[in-house]
């Protein structure tokens, strides 16, 4: 008689692609399933783990990446292993991993970006955010990329927290950086700056901002830079007044940003200037390159659901810049043999589990993250989201059809890989290079100097093998 699947005699095998917050999540939902006993293996398209942790949150905000440490304790189960360097669709395809696990987790997150559609989005000079906060992050696709920032006006269209990421970094002293584990490149970069002024870009009010209360808070405290807002704009309709009464963040966000309108230019050396009801509709380029933006104001209409909307008045203004970085959202992107929708740029689930089509659910195939939800929420927000998709997969075990007995040897996906040629980077791999980072940041004074390209990673690594 066959043994239950989830027993000693018979682990559950559960390949888990991606090993951002989301990834490391559900392992740690399975591995804290009282009755179950697991295998669980998590494939990584970097070297490197923890995704947006290390390639999203921004430098200065350090005390954010202290959540490794819980990734690297799930690491050390000894019932878990990381195959880093393994990227799904060239090293490693849909069908190994639902031939060789009874169970795939796809926690691959929102590798893209979502564009505006105006003329001009694809000048030189304009960028979306996420690329510029991967290269200052050190993310290796990034690393070659060069910004040009010997202009003194910088336009970021967006109202949400990567648009308060990004003006930060551009405002910040480049020596108040210096003490971070911002990439070497960016730093060389940010201390040749000459942008003396980030304009941030809302299409609706200050009371609809989706940033929230502590990256406000950070611009008044940065060190020579005047936070710029029109205490006009701090004049909201009655209806975005009357929201604040429920909304504990956009009413603490609307204090914050009276205290900045009324404290006004104060002479500081740089300036962050938040502008809201306007749209950009166009990028005028001086040859091939971002020179100006051509910006509508808007008005609030109220829609049927009560929420509201930015409506273009007819009333424009040309503002010169030398960089325009898009912060509207990231957006998942497709995975080989998995399917996606391209209308939420997501991974078609119900509660976790994969839908081929409108109704036909995938057994044993389950997505976490933001390639379920979408790109929103804080990296706390994955936690749950992860234990969600996990309890779908609990339930489903006993209707699985689990893979043969035959395909269950733990040393089938290591051999598959390196019978591709393919180096995989282990946990204890990647604690050669951490510790290399490591020691560069203690000889600095930083929290770590990252190593930003792949080739150089596989170096250190097979150095210390
Ligand atoms: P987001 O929070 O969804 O904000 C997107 C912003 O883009 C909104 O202000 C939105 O305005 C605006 N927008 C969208 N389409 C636009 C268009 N066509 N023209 C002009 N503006 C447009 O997205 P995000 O900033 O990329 O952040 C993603 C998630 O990561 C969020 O949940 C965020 O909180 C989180 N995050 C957190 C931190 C942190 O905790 N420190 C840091 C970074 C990111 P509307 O509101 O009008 O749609």
């Amino acid at each position: 008689m066959t043994e239950p699947l989830g027993t000693d005699a018979r682990p559950l095998r559960v390949a888990i692609v991606g090993a951002g917050p989301a990834g490391f999540y559900a392992a740690e939902a399975l591995l804290k399933q009282q009755n179950l006993v697991c295998q669980i293996d998590i494939f990584n398209r970097l070297p490197t783990p923890y995704g947006l942790v290390r390639e999203g949150v921004a430098p200065d905000h350090q005390s954010i990446k202290a959540v490794t440490r819980v990734y690297d304790k799930l690491a050390a189960a000894p019932n878990l292993r990381y195959f880093g360097n393994v990227t799904f669709g060239r090293d490693i395809f849909h069908e190994d991993v639902t031939q060789l696990y009874d169970q795939v987790v796809y926690a691959v997150g929102a590798q893209s970006d979502r564009k505006m559609g105006i003329t001009g989005e694809d000048l030189d000079g304009s960028f979306p955010a996420t690329i510029f906060v991967g290269w200052y992050n050190g993310h290796p696709d990034y690393c070659d990329l060069t910004f040009d920032l010997s202009h003194e006006r910088v336009l970021v269209v967006g109202n949400g927290n990567v648009a308060m990421d990004v003006a930060r970094i551009l405002a910040t002293d480049p020596e108040d950086l210096a003490k971070t584990d911002i990439a070497d490149h960016a730093l060389e970069a940010l201390r040749k700056s000459k942008v003396r002024e980030v304009v941030m870009l809302g299409r609706r009010g200050p009371a609809q901002a989706a940033f929230t209360n502590p990256e406000l808070r950070e611009f008044g405290e940065l060190n020579g830079v005047d936070v710029i807002i029109d205490p006009a704009d701090m004049e909201l309709d009655e209806v975005s007044e009357a929201s604040l009464a429920d909304d504990k963040t956009a009413r603490r966000n609307v204090e914050l940003m009276r205290t900045y309108a009324e404290r006004g230019n104060t002479g500081a050396p740089r300036r962050i200037v938040m502008r809201f009801l306007v749209s950009p509709v166009g990028i005028i380029g001086s040859g091939n390159r971002v020179a100006a933006v051509t910006i509508e104001r808007n008005n609030l209409k109220q829609a049927a659901d009560g929420s509201l909307k930015a409506r273009g008045t007819g009333k424009y203004e040309t503002l010169q810049c030398g960089m325009l970085l898009r912060s509207v959202g990231y957006r998942g992107s497709p995975i080989p043999g998995v399917p996606f929708s391209d209308s939420s740029g997501t991974i078609p689930n119900v509660a976790g589990r994969v839908f081929q089509d409108r109704d036909e659910v995938i057994p044993g195939e389950y997505v976490v993250g933001w390639a379920k939800r979408g790109p929103s929420g804080i990296i706390g927000t994955n936690k749950p989201d992860s234990v969600s998709t996990v309890a779908a997969m609990i339930e489903d075990i006993p209707s699985l059809e689990a893979i043969p007995d035959e395909k269950r040897g733990l040393h089938m996906i290591e051999e598959l890989l390196r019978s591709r040629g393919v180096d995989y980077v282990t946990y204890a791999d990647w604690k050669i290079l951490d510790a290399h980072e490591l020691a560069a940041g203690a000889a600095q004074g930083r929290p770590r100097v990252k190593v930003t390209c792949v080739d150089d990673m596989m170096k250190i690594i097979r150095a210390g093998r």
